[in-house]
Parts: structure tokens; sequence; C-alpha cells
């Protein structure tokens, strides 16, 4: 009982924290505030899990740091009718706290022992709108498309074509795009049927690679 207690309230710190680094969507922070963090995390990290950072998931790769899944979140402007396209799986994290606000996520993800491990995370919480692919994120996943938001949560040189292709007309995308060891986190709009684009940034981050036909090599 102490123990659940004790992640509780560092729970609620985090969304303390990410309220106040100015995330304002209350259905994110509510999201944000259910989904138990620590189960996404290797154990012998769960003491780290509701800090503001990055953690390792295994196979070089990170979930990424709360505020940051809250920003990017935020910035599809979901409202609960949406398909949602996620690139980068990886712990599943984003996918859960997604599914919560959007009404499907089709997720891919590079490296087979990390979407089977996301699926088994999500099952075990009684996620069911989502579907999970393993393949390269960087072609989109084109059955289902146009989505009305989509995320990709690794690092691009440079934002993948087949994904302007595969967002909705308003659509929202959200991407970090730059070099390897820094990105400007984007937000493009599909404006209208013409495929005119609005692109706002969001801030520098960093992410690990996006690797594929589309993205780095
Ligand atoms: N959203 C994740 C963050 C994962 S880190 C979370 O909350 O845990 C980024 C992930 O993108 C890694 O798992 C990496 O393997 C994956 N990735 C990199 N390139 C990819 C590609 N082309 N297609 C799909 N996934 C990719």
């Amino acid at each position: 009982m102490r123990e659940k207690e004790r992640i509780e309230r560092a729970r609620r710190e985090m969304v303390d924290l990410i309220r106040r680094r100015g995330v304002r969507d209350e259905r994110v922070l509510q999201a944000m505030l259910e989904v138990p963090r620590h189960l996404f995390v290797p154990l012998h990290l769960r003491e780290m899990a509701y800090d503001d950072t990055p953690l390792s998931i295994g196979s070089g790769q990170t979930i990424s740091q709360p505020y940051i899944v809250a920003l990017m979140t935020e910035a599809l402007m979901l409202d609960g009718t949406e398909k949602v396209l996620e690139i980068g799986t990886g712990s599943g994290y984003q996918t859960t706290i997604l599914s919560r606000l959007c009404r499907w996520v089709y997720t891919v993800e590079r490296l087979p022992e990390l979407s089977k491990r996301a699926q088994e995370s999500l099952k075990g919480l009684g996620c069911r709108n989502v579907s999970f692919k393993v393949g390269d994120g960087t072609l989109g996943w084109s059955e289902h498309a146009p989505y009305q938001a989509i995320m990709v949560t690794a690092g691009a040189p440079k934002v993948p074509e087949p994904l302007i292709t595969q967002l909705a007309v308003g659509g929202r995308l959200v991407i970090p795009v730059g070099s390897q060891s820094h990105q400007e986190l984007l937000r493009i709009t599909k404006e209208n049927d013409k495929g005119k684009l609005r692109r706002e940034s969001l801030g520098g981050c960093i992410f690990v690679r996006l690797i594929g036909e589309e993205g780095w090599n």
C-alpha cells in the first residue's frame, strides 16, 4: 500500500511539473496522471520512472521525457475522434497516452523485440484501441490513411514525404527534424486539399534516430 501511494505521489508531482512548464490541455494532463509510466521502464530504473527525464529501454532506445510526451501530445490537438499514426512505438508509453485521447492508434516500430514488449504492456493495461506493426515507419502505414494526427518519436533528417501524403486535410504532424545530436520539434498542418502546409516550431529537443528509407541510413 505504501508503495502504491509513493508511486501516485511521484506521478502527481510529475504532472504538476509538466503543468508549470506550460502544458495546458487538461485531457493530456489527466491521461498522464492515470497512465503508470513505471510499468514501461526496466525494473532497475523504476525509481526514476517519474523523473522528468528520458530513460533507457534497451536495444539502444529510450522512453521519451514526460514533458516532451505531454508537449507533443498537446500539439496534436486531439478531441477523441481521431485516427492517429505513431512512428516509434518504443516502450508503448506514448502509445498508451495517445490511445486515451483519440479513437484509434496505429503504431509502427522497427525493432520487433520492442514492439512485442509494448504489446504486452498495453494488453496488461486493458488498452484495446491500438494496432501494432513492425516495419519502417518512415513509409507510414498507408492501409489506414488518412490520419487526422501523426506523431514521430524519433529524430528525422527531413520530413518523410509518405507521412505528408497520409495526413488528412486539417491534420497535424508532430516530428523532430534536424541533425543526429539536436532537432527542432515541428508541427506541420495540412491546411487544404491542395497540400498547403503550415510549419510551426515547438522548440529544440534530442531524440534517438529515425532509421529507414526516408530517415537516417
Ligand atoms: N514513443 C516511445 C519512444 C521510443 S524512442 C516511448 O514512449 O517509449 C524511438 C523509437 O523509434 C525506438 O524504439 C526506435 O526503434 C524507433 N524507430 C526508429 N526508426 C524507426 C522507423 N523507421 N520506424 C519505426 N520505428 C522506428
